[in-house]
């Protein structure tokens, strides 16, 4: 076999077969075939598409490239979720002690933000002395033991989607709907699950803009999961303006407390019942959302999500007084409550610009490397729909840097548009894919 060959198939609008493909992620993983025509072979997928089958057998030559975890003797099965990435986006933390609570375990690995999303592990590592590094031995021991983990990446599970990616970020590939749906779901597969809930975004301020990008994203990891003997459900979920009122690492684990304990912004406890309810039902704890739903809400009402999460961060190492006191969590210097100058509906809350004006005041990377700043971030105060009177708080800007706060200012009001006639709110869910 011969690259070259792989890749004017796959130019010429041809389906390639599992060998080809196997022998291609195998060539790349191993550095055996250069970039340069990986790079090549990607545009063609871009250009040409590929086949459910196809991305199939993409997706699992990934998953087998690197470490793979096989979790069926520790859980009766391995349940997981996954969100595209958002602004205020801290669903997690309330959704796995939730369903952990009702007796289905669940161990996940998060990623850091990326660009203007934020990212699990950066949330939970405002809590001081949390591990987010565990092994994969420490992972499958406290998965057994507490049935709940939350930690990063651990291990080398699907290297060949890491260079793959690399080489999509420079040369245009990466809105490939089937190498996305192969990325995703190629990490998901390598980390054991068995049953996966895509939260998938759509809106400004997420990957897929557009509801038919989404619903196609969704439809081929669904199609990946079935292919593969796994079972998946995607929610199509708004992400226009920002989830829940929080964006910035303590703001958001302090709304995650919160909804854990009852409370929370309606539209983000609204979320996080409907993920749950669809992760106990895929799991086999529910047998229907709607007895989902119940089971997510009874465990928040007596307590036993909010012991969980606590369960969590001290087998973690985390600091639990700052869980039992969420004001002891870091504080910038900088607390600015914006009004509004007049009163209006309001038409939108660019959930894009509240993520890169986020990341501007520290609580995001512009380089790899930078480190967060915790304590930074922002309160958006309504919802796009709110009638907002004229001297109303309209959001707070959290800062540590006076010219930071003053420009982060100026972008907010510029990501809230206003009309003088009613505006219908957004909807939280567009549709799920099965
Ligand atoms: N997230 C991933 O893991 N991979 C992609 O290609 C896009 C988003």
């Amino acid at each position: 076999m011969r690259a070259v060959d792989i890749i004017i198939k796959k130019r010429d609008g041809l389906e390639l077969s599992k060998s080809e493909i196997d022998y291609f992620v195998e060539g790349f993983t191993k550095g055996e075939i250069p970039d340069y025509q990986v790079s090549a072979w990607a545009m063609a997928v871009m250009l040409e598409g590929m086949s459910d089958r196809e991305t199939t057998d993409l997706t699992m030559a990934m998953a087998r490239s690197g470490d793979t975890l096989d979790l069926t003797d520790v859980v009766p099965i391995a349940v997981d979720k996954h969100s595209t990435g958002g602004v205020g986006d801290k669903t997690t933390l309330v959704v796995e002690p939730v369903v952990a609570a009702c007796g289905l375990p669940v161990g996940k690995m998060s990623g850091r933000g990326l660009g203007f999303s934020g990212g699990t592990v950066d949330k939970m590592e405002s809590i001081p002395g949390y591990r987010t590094d565990l092994s994969t031995e420490e992972f499958i021991d406290q998965l057994g033991k507490i049935g709940l983990v939350l930690t990063g990446q651990s291990g080398d599970l699907a290297p060949a989607d890491g260079k793959l990616y690399a080489l999509r970020d420079v040369t245009g590939t990466v809105p490939s709907i089937p190498l996305i749906a192969s990325s995703i779901m190629s990490k998901k597969i390598a980390a054991g699950a068995q049953a996966i809930v895509l939260d998938v975004k759509v809106g400004v301020g997420a990957f897929m803009e557009t509801l038919d990008t989404a619903r196609q994203l969704a439809r081929l990891m669904v199609a990946i999961a079935k292919l593969s003997d796994r079972k998946a459900v995607g929610l199509l979920s708004d992400m226009n303006q920002p989830l829940g009122e929080a964006v910035g690492n303590v703001l958001e684990v302090v709304e995650a407390i919160e909804t854990l304990h009852g409370g929370g912004p309606a539209d983000f406890r609204e979320h996080c019942l409907v993920v749950a309810s669809h992760l106990l039902t895929l799991g086999g704890k529910a047998r229907n959302v709607v007895e989902g739903r119940q089971m997510a809400e009874s465990a928040i009402a007596d307590g036993r999500a909010f012991k969980k999460f606590r369960l969590l961060v001290e087998t973690q190492g985390g600091d639990v007084r700052v869980v039992d006191n969420p004001s002891l969590l870091a504080k910038p210097n900088i607390l600015e409550v914006v009004c509004t100058e007049r009163s209006g509906y309001l038409a939108g809350i660019n959930a894009r610009i509240v993520g890169e004006t986020s990341v501007e005041l520290g609580a995001g990377r512009a380089k790899k490397s930078d480190p967060v700043d915790p304590a930074v971030g922002i309160m958006i105060h309504h919802k796009v729909g709110d009638w907002v009177e004229k001297g109303k708080p309209l959001f707070t800007v959290f800062a540590n840097d006076e010219t930071k706060c003053a420009l982060a200012v100026q972008r907010l009001l510029e990501a809230h548009t206003w009309s003088i006639e009613p505006t219908a709110p957004l909807p939280l869910f567009y549709g799920v894919v099965e």
